[in-house]
């Protein structure tokens, strides 16, 4: 199968619901992310900064990139001039640099928060604790210049589908209660992002709205800088 006809066939697959595809690029060449925007891909997804400062600068202008993996405070600069969407904010300082760069360069950049819903220790993300704490700050009521979209997360790397769906469960019912409880006054709180390549399908049953598939598009990634992310 090639990248276009994969591209193709997510699109049927997802075109009778309202799910958004983040087509996750990281480590593929610019040949293989032109090939799903020639397939009509706009949206994609990296999660090394200096890698999307790279691809940014060269690629169409027109893409929508979306940073998926952790990011570093003092990184937030490379990238607040064209950044679609963050979607691993796992600090409420993250939120607040991000607001700062966003302001420097006259934009508003949607976010969303990053919740730990997998059994593994090493993922990032806000236990719901730290959640309701960061959202209940004042000090959130300043930041302009970034909009929370809504929530992201990332199931268990295992093959139990049970848990995986159990997961992805709980990450819509903790959604659908932040709506309720914080965002009732914003239409904008309308966004959650869970399912990759092995356990999308059990996501958009459970929910979810924006799906971020890599090898399901591109093929198999390299191990090593899989791990690494
Ligand atoms: C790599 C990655 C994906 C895509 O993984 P695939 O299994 O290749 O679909 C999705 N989300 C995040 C956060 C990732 O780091």
């Amino acid at each position: 199968m090639s990248i276009r006809s994969n591209i193709e066939a997510l699109q049927n697959e997802l075109s009778a619901r309202e799910v958004t595809l983040v087509a996750v690029s990281k480590t593929k060449p610019n040949e293989d992310i032109l090939e799903a925007y020639e397939a009509g891909q706009r949206v994609f997804g990296e999660n090394m900064v200096q890698e999307l400062v790279t691809k940014q600068e060269a690629l169409p202008q027109d893409i929508e990139w979306h940073l998926i993996g952790h990011l570093q405070s003092n990184k937030v600069k490379y990238i607040a001039s064209f950044i679609a969407m963050i979607q691993s904010v796992d600090s409420l300082k993250l939120l607040k640099e991000i607001n700062k760069h966003a302001a420097k360069n006259n934009r508003i950049i949607d976010c969303l928060l990053q919740i730990h819903i997998a059994d593994e220790e090493a993922k990032f993300g806000f236990d719901h604790a730290e959640l309701i704490e960061a959202l209940r700050d004042e000090s959130l009521n300043d930041l302009n210049n970034i909009r929370i979209r809504g929530l992201m997360g990332i199931a268990t790397n295992t093959d139990n589908e049970k848990h995986i769906k159990e997961e992805f469960y709980e990450l819509k019912m903790l959604f659908d209660g932040i709506k309720v409880s914080f965002f009732r006054k914003t239409d904008s709180f309308d966004t959650l992002s869970m399912g990759m390549s092995s356990d999308y399908p059990i996501a958009i049953e459970e929910g979810s709205n924006m799906i971020r598939l890599g090898s399901t598009i591109f093929g198999k990634r390299v191990t090593k800088h899989f791990k690494s992310q």
